[in-house]
């Protein structure tokens, strides 16, 4: 082969990534833009608690030609765990009551940040430093957390990274926001016709009984996937997450979670910077496909 014929790089899927409606940093155009230069085909944006993103994003989609599913992220308290996220894919975006429900959590999100944002302050305050200001356009449409108040201490250089304002500041001075019941979200995300799918399972427990545990309990309340690529496990966790999902015939995703360039995660990458297989796709089409097969006949 001539080494001067550009070898095309192969393609991939991203099936979780957070836009400016949440705590992303681009826009869902501005992410269909990077899918493109990235030879990502198959994209779905899952904004935390939000749906407000999928239009642009579709439409954008639409024109780049490629491939978009609708998602959302929600977080869910689930036995001894304190903040599950379970995504949802392929769902009616449209519904009004789901609509108005995240735009009531939204809300709830601005208010803890301010509450979190006075606890921080507390401490700059003690630290001699200058306070920070809750930023003005915040009450537009994002999910507002802790990742913007950890941007703003990085800006006004209190801090050098995202994990450094976690570990000093969000994490301590954390204020608890709005979860669902394991059981209220899977029925809303059915009840809109979506498939559920739960994210990064390495992020509640590196335990391989504990993670077994977990999937296998979810499996029984009518989860119907795992997110078993993405940026956090490890090549083994990927490998006991793949054999759990297989046992419990479960979907199998993947997403990078990216929100941010330049934060050590790639659209459309895992860890180690491998490529998630576009082969997922069609089976999670093909269960939307089947559960609004199924709704129109009831
Ligand atoms: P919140 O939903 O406001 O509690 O913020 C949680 C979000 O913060 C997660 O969805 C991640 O996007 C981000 N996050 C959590 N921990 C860290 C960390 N150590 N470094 C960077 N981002 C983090
Ligand atoms: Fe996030
Ligand atoms: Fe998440
Ligand atoms: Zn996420």
């Amino acid at each position: 082969m001539s080494t001067h014929m550009r070898v095309p790089e192969d393609t991939g899927v991203d099936l979780h990534i957070h836009s400016t409606y949440s705590d992303g940093l681009l826009t869902p155009s501005e992410l269909v833009a990077m899918a493109q230069r990235c030879n990502v085909t198959t994209l779905a944006i899952t904004d935390h608690d939000s749906v407000e993103g999928i239009r642009e994003g579709m439409e954008a989609a639409q024109q780049a030609g490629i491939d978009m599913i609708a998602g959302v992220e929600l977080s869910v308290r689930y036995e001894s765990f304190s903040d599950v996220h379970l995504l949802g894919y392929g769902f009616d975006y449209n519904d009004a009551a789901f609509g108005s429900f995240l735009e009531r959590i939204r809300e709830e999100r601005l208010r803890r940040g301010e509450r979190i944002l006075d606890k921080i302050n507390g401490v700059l305050i003690f630290q001699g430093r200058e306070p920070l200001a809750m930023p003005n356009s915040s009450g537009s449409s994002g999910a507002f957390g802790r990742p913007h108040l950890a941007r703003m201490l990085m800006e006004e250089g209190y801090v050098t990274s995202m994990e450094e304002a976690f570990t000093r500041y969000l994490v301590p001075c954390n204020v608890p926001k709005f979860r669902w019941e394991m059981n209220d979200a899977l029925e809303e995300i059915n009840r809109l016709g979506g498939v559920a799918v739960l994210a990064h399972p390495t992020e509640y427990s590196h335990n391989q009984q504990e993670l077994r545990r977990l999937v296998t309990s979810l499996a029984d309340l009518g989860i119907e996937g795992v997110e078993v690529y993405n940026s956090q496990a490890d090549p083994g966790e990927v490998s006991l997450l793949m054999r759990l999902a297989e046992q419990r015939s479960l979907l199998v995703t993947a997403g990078s979670d990216f929100h941010t360039p330049g934060e050590g995660v790639e659209l459309g990458r895992g860890s180690g910077g491998i490529r998630f297989p576009v082969g997922l796709v069609p089976p999670l089409k093909q269960r939307i496909n089947d559960k609004k097969q199924g709704d129109s006949l009831r």
